[in-house]
């Protein structure tokens, strides 16, 4: 048992001690487009958007074209189709067809974040103020006193789609939630930590500057801060207050991506999860040089931080459609019965992030289970709270040829479980998939202050992730 022990912990050594400079360079040169990723998409709509003028770079067409026959479909044609601009495939077509199955790496692309309520706007103690909802497991005392930006699209009553995007370049004004002083803060500081910061108190200030009152005409009244505020806003993007109805408004935090150590070996960031795994896995899609034998996919999910509902969610039906369709064009087979074999023959990584030990409270983690920053891409049998719950179980069998895969080219990976068992959980999109009959097996990158509005990532660990998906994609 010591030996065996002894063994186990001689593998589980930092990745960076065996990394020899030109890897170690490529993943210093994978983490320069990986930040440039995150800066550009900060919400679902935008890294569908910037993934998709990525692609189009690289000679991948529009599945529609395919559908329609201006394009043909042959094995080494790569091609995306977007489901409404929130989610995204991604693919190459495999010498074989799909009722051999496809090999899929999902993942998700929204993130924890504040959503603008439908009727946001309103006016106290001379400022203008927006009320926020948010959106997935945010820990909300997070929020309050750090510099924001507003990215989304609103209607407008003409039915044109305005995009906005304010508070992260130079010179823009950012918004904040203000949090109490601390002289004042005594009863709020006792207490629980999810009442520091009630849902109701996230609200966003966005202006302090009353209108002018003219002396010399008595009819010309003065404009509250809330009527500047809907002038500014009117002027400059045509919009009234009836436009924060039909708008889909996103809080998030302003700051960029950044390295984190003097020896930059992590990157700080909002959103690594789960554009982290879309972004080594689109990393790794782009970089597959031979026809694979089976079609490889990348599904960019949204909604899984809610629980991936909705139309652009993993529960929904748009892996299924996007299979049938995808079958439609072996024309002389049945359609369902061939993509009924396709689900049941595909493999997927559910590509999601997990927790990465934190020296600081080491007290969740059952620390020879537990994944560590640097140690390459962390495999997890199952997720889920308590006994399991909420999780797909991966088999042993699919785990060997996953992780076999990984060996063969030396791609350093990790096995691990989130926390103590019973500290609490989390699920992934694993069991949706698994739900359509598709093997699956969760890894992706384990990551420090998951959730928090700026997590941090191992660089060693984003380049294995990125390895070891382009293993999974390309191989048999
Ligand atoms: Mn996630
Ligand atoms: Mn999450």
């Amino acid at each position: 048992m010591a030996e065996f022990n002894n063994q186990l912990e001689a593998k589980r050594v930092s990745s960076w001690t065996s990394m020899d400079e030109n890897i170690k360079k490529e993943t210093f040169d994978v983490c320069e487009k990986y930040k440039d990723f995150l800066n550009k998409g900060k919400t679902e709509r935008e890294v569908v958007e910037n993934t998709i003028s990525i692609l189009e770079k690289a000679g991948f067409v529009d599945f529609n074209d395919i559908l329609s026959g201006k394009i043909e479909n042959k094995p080494g044609t790569k091609a995306y189709w977007s489901n409404r601009g929130r989610s995204i495939f991604i693919f190459i077509i495999g010498k074989k067809s799909p009722e051999n199955g496809i090999k899929i790496v999902g993942s998700h692309i929204d993130a924890p974040r504040l959503d603008i309520k439908p009727n946001p706007l309103y006016e106290d103690g001379d400022m203008a103020l927006l009320k926020t909802h948010y959106y997935g497991g945010v820990k909300k005392y997070q929020w309050v006193a750090t510099p924001l930006a507003i990215h989304g699209v609103i209607m407008k009553n003409d039915g044109t789609k305005l995009n906005i995007c304010i508070g992260d370049e130079d010179g823009d004004p950012c918004f904040v939630i203000s949090d109490l002083l601390p002289h004042l803060g005594g009863e709020q500081l006792n207490r629980p930590g999810r009442d520091v910061i009630n849902a109701e108190q996230l609200n966003l200030i966005i202006g302090s500057v009353a209108g002018y009152e003219n002396p010399e005409n008595e009819d010309d009244k003065a404009l509250t801060v809330k009527q500047n505020i809907l002038t500014l806003l009117n002027e400059k993007y045509g919009i009234c207050e009836k436009d924060f109805m039909r708008a889909e408004l996103q809080v998030v935090p302003a700051a960029k991506a950044c390295d984190v150590g003097f020896d930059r070996g992590l990157v700080g960031s909002y959103g690594h999860d789960d554009r982290i795994c879309a972004f080594t896995s689109l990393e790794a899609i782009l970089n597959i040089t031979d026809i694979p034998e089976h079609t490889a996919l990348c599904y960019f999910a949204d909604k899984e931080e809610v629980g991936s509902m909705g139309n652009t969610g993993a529960r929904s039906c748009a892996l299924d459609h996007f299979v049938s369709e995808l079958c439609s064009l072996y024309f002389d087979k049945n359609v369902t019965l061939m993509k009924e074999r396709c689900m049941r023959n595909s493999r997927l990584l559910s590509a999601d992030v997990t927790a990465a030990y934190d020296p600081t409270f080491p007290e969740v983690f059952d620390r020879i289970n537990a994944a560590f920053a640097g140690r390459g891409i962390a495999v997890s049998k199952y997720t889920g709270h308590g006994g399991k719950s909420g999780s797909s179980d991966a088999c042993a069998e699919f785990l060997f040829e996953v992780t076999n895969g990984f060996d063969s080219e030396g791609i350093k990976w990790q096995i691990n479980e989130m926390g103590k068992a019973d500290a609490g959980g989390g699920g992934t999109i694993a069991q949706f998939m698994a739900d359509k009959g598709i093997e699956v097996l969760d890894c992706g990158v384990a990551l420090l202050s998951m959730h928090a509005p700026y997590e941090l990532a191992s660089k060693a660990d984003i380049y294995w992730t990125y390895r070891a998906y382009k293993n999974f994609l390309s191989t048999k």
